[in-house]
This record gives structure tokens, sequence and C-alpha cells, in this order.
């Protein structure tokens, strides 16, 4: 069970997750914490003060730090046990503090710096979630995740090294398990098999959980948020919008790149790797039933699992010069893009030209210059790349159509489209000013009100616990799986960057 910032951000949240985990107790729940919300932002601040010369400034925010959580502390625990706390995390205040105080000296912040001061949030959080369980009855251990979770040394985005994690876990928490304690670590931090700190990049304790889990040869990952699970879109661009009850992994991944917030997406490779079942849940909301994720999901009513979004996409249309050989265009244009390691969403060509979509933040000017030596080039920004994703589309004539047809009825001009790469998806290019209308109206249509109702449970499908991890598994979903995983790792590798909880 994976809780993030926002589930741990108060004593009232941290109280409702004590709730949580007691209610699941009978399975046995290992607990990962991410630090409280907005932690990690205050700790990176910290460090660039400290690291610039301002050793007070950093001080002075380091303090109200101690503050927030002393405060929590004694809010969840009473003064008394409060009072015990206070030393085991004034333990570590103090070290960061030193920290500080040598970065402030030193005027150098290094990625494996940023690692050892990113990693008090998490300790900090684990620890004081791991007493307060205790207060509740739980009879809870706190776990240092660096002797746990394993990782290369490629500091602030550090690899796991999943043979050592997994012996760890079999060394530090199993025993616990067994015992019926509830193991409380924190996420996203980890150490090299030396002991030094590193981290997973930013957002990552949802791969922690993932790790862990798939170390445990956990029955599922649960990552409770405070969001109901993933939804059919952005409710904020459509109120209609709704929670998405099952999806596979290949259609989360796919949505996860396309714009959906909720997971990081190589949090899924572990699970994918296992075929273990990921639930996103709700810690604010125990009725709902959150999103599940497996290797299949059955079908649905609906054509379509999910539409998404993307804005700030630019369009780069790329004309062959006069006398450039047509098949010596294509390929310096490849060859650009691949020296500027640019990222493409989708791509359209033509003999001599070439239309391609990329994030308007990472198209290089050297790469614009480059491709004006060898044709004509035009670009437009405020772009949208609008995307349906769905498994069962495959192999059913008319979707394309329809979708068409409603963006068309909608009064919404379509710039380019892709169908097909993925074979999950179909996914077109508008103008950002379009989206809201273009989504609201392809929602009403494919999601109408009522749908989204499972049709079947399958026989072989991952559907819940699986008995004593002997259950019989998907049995596709071994390339299905592959698919995704490379997928993703493909995709992590290109820097997706989540920006919530
Ligand atoms: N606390 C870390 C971050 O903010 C990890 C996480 O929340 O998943 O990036
Ligand atoms: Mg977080």
């Amino acid at each position: 069970m994976k809780f993030g910032g926002t589930s741990v951000e108060s004593a009232d949240a941290i109280e409702r997750v004590a709730r949580i985990v007691t209610s699941r107790l009978k399975r046995s729940p290992v607990v990962v914490v991410s630090a409280m919300a907005r932690v990690t932002d205050q700790l990176v601040a910290m460090g660039n003060i400290a690291a610039g010369g301002d050793c007070d400034a950093a001080i002075k925010l380091l303090q109200s730090l101690r503050e927030r959580h002393f405060q929590t502390a004694i809010e969840l625990l009473g003064t008394k046990r409060g009072a015990t706390l206070a030393p085991k995390l004034e333990k570590h205040f103090s070290e960061l503090e030193n920290f500080l105080r040598g970065l402030a000296a030193v005027r150098e912040l290094t990625p494996r710096g940023t690692d050892y001061l990113l990693s008090f949030g998490e300790l900090i959080s684990s620890i004081m979630v791991a007493d307060a369980f205790a207060v509740r009855g739980l009879n809870a251990a706190w776990v240092d995740s660096r002797q746990c979770l394993i990782t290369d040394a490629t500091h602030t985005r550090a690899v796991p090294q999943m043979e050592q994690t997994r012996e760890r876990c079999k060394k530090k928490i199993v025993p616990l398990v067994s015992k019926k304690r509830v193991a409380v670590m924190g996420g996203f931090i980890a150490a090299t098999a030396a002991g030094v700190p590193t981290t997973l990049g930013r957002g990552g304790s949802d791969y922690s959980a993932a790790i862990i889990g798939a170390a445990l040869d956990a029955d599922c990952i649960e990552i409770w948020t405070d969001v109901e699970g993933m939804m059919t879109t952005d409710p904020r661009l459509c109120p209609d919008a709704r929670t998405i009850k099952r999806i596979s992994f290949n259609e989360a991944a796919e949505l996860a790149y396309f714009g959906a917030k909720v997971l990081h997406p190589a949090t899924l490779l572990p699970a994918i790797h296992q075929n273990i079942p990921v639930y996103v849940l709700n810690s604010r909301n125990l009725k709902s039933t959150g999103t599940q994720i497996t290797a299949q999901a059955p079908p649905s009513q609906d054509v379509f699992r999910a539409i998404t979004a993307k804005n700030g996409i630019s369009i780069v249309n790329v004309v062959a010069s006069r006398g450039v050989m047509v098949h010596g265009f294509l390929r310096s244009v490849f060859e650009a893009l691949d020296r500027h390691s640019s990222p493409v969403d989708i791509v359209a060509i033509s003999e001599v030209s070439m239309s391609f979509t990329m994030e308007t933040k990472r198209l290089a000017k050297a790469l614009l210059s480059e491709l004006e030596q060898i044709a004509d080039v035009a670009c437009e920004d405020r772009q949208a790349i609008i995307c349906l994703v769905g498994e069962d589309i495959h192999g059913k004539p008319g979707i394309a159509a329809s979708v068409f047809n409603i963006i068309a009825n909608a009064g919404v001009n379509i710039r380019m489209i892709s169908q097909g790469a993925s074979e999950i998806n179909i996914s077109f290019v508008v103008q950002e000013s379009d989206v809201p209308k273009a989504v609201r109206h392809l929602h009403a249509h494919f999601f109408p009100a009522k749908s989204n109702v499972v049709l079947a449970q399958k026989k072989n499908g991952v559907v819940g616990r699986r008995p004593n991890g002997t259950g019989t598994r998907a049995v596709r979903s071994r390339s299905a799986a592959a698919g995704a995983a490379a997928s993703l790792e493909l995709r992590a590798s290109r820097g997706y960057e989540r920006t919530r909880d």
C-alpha cells in the first residue's frame, strides 16, 4: 500500500491512513509513504539556497520544516508520546542542518548530495507514520528503505537492482510480515549496495511501491492518492468524467504517456513483469473502488477506455528544398531528430515533406536551424494531441469514422491524425483552444451515462487476489505485458515528468 504526499500531509490525513491500513490487516500489508506534501520541493529549495551561499536563509526554511513535523507529531501522538518521537526526528533534522551548513561552505550541490538531501523527506515522514500506527494499535515496524531497495549509483534517477532488492526484502521485510507486523517505509529513497543514498526520481514513491511489491511477490499493489483512480477524461475539461473501473497495463501506459497524470508510467514496470494487479484508490473516499490495472482488462460496453488531451504541442512542417533527393531527405530529417534526442509524438510523411509533433518546451532551436539547412521549416505552437485509448477498438470497423464525425460536428478542425502505431489508440492534433469542446463532444458520445459497466470477467484474467502466489495467471498476458513494458521503458527513458501527487 503506497500513500502519496497528500495522503500524509497532516495529522488528519495520517489518521485516515492508519484506518485504511487497519482495514486491510488480514491481507498483510506493507506500507510505503511519500514525504509530506510539498516537503521534497522545500528540500530542493533549501539545498539551492544553501549552495548559493545563503546559509541563514536555508536554515530558516529548515526551521519551518522542523516545526511542521513536530507539530504534526504532537497532534498525532499527544504531548507525551510526541516527546519520545521528537529526539528520533531531531537526529535527522540536525544531520540535515549540518549538511546545509556544509553546502553553504563548499557552495556546490552534486547529484549525490541531492539524493542525500531529498532522502530526509521520506525518512522523517515514514518514521512519524510508523509511530502514529503504533499508537493506534497497529503492530508497526519502521523499515529503512535504504537497506531494502538497492539501486545503481545513477544519482537522482537511480535504477533498481531487482535481484539484490529481492534478497534484502526477504531478509528485512518478510520476517516482519510473518510475525504479523506492518512494515512502514519511505518511498522514493533507496541506496546503492554499498549504502550510499539514492533516489528513484521525482514522484518515485509509486515506483518504490511497485518494486517492493514485486520483490515480495505481493498479491496486489495499491496506490492510494487523492483522486478517484484513473478517469475517463480530465474532470476539469469535462465534468461528466468518471472513474475507470478496469484497465489493462497497455491502456494505462498509453494514457499516462498521453497526459493522464495519476501514475508515473515507469511505476507499472515491476508490476507488469510479474503480472501483479495495481489499484489506484482514493484515501479520502473509502467507498470508491478506484481503478484496477491488470495485464488484461475485461471488455467493457464502452468502445474506449479513456480520452486524454496533452497541451503545449508544436507541429513542425518540414518540406524538402528543391533539388534535395527524396530518400536522402527523410533520412536527413530523422538523423537530425536523432542527434538532438528529440522525442517526437506523431509523424506524417509524404515523399518530400514530413510533419511531426513535439512538446513545445522540448523543441530545440538547434534542431530547427539544422532542419532549415535542408528544408523549408514552419512551426505552429499552441496545438494539442487528443488521444482515445482502448484495446477493444482493434478490428472494429467504423470507429475512426465516428470519432472524426463527432469532431466535425463540434466544428473543430483536425490538423494531424495517427492511428495504428500502437493499435490501441486513435490520436489527432487540434488547436489548444479547441480541446475542451472536442473532448466534451467525444466524451458525451463514447461515455454516455451509465456506461463503464464491466461486461464479463475473464476466466484466466487476473481478478483480485491470487491464492498464495500460485493461482492461474492470464494466459496471453506475456506478450501484452512485454509490449507494454518495452514501450514504458522507452518512454520513461525519454524523461516523462509527473506533475501531481
Ligand atoms: N517525495 C518525492 C517527490 O515529491 C517522491 C514522491 O512523492 O513520490 O518527488
Ligand atoms: Mg509525491
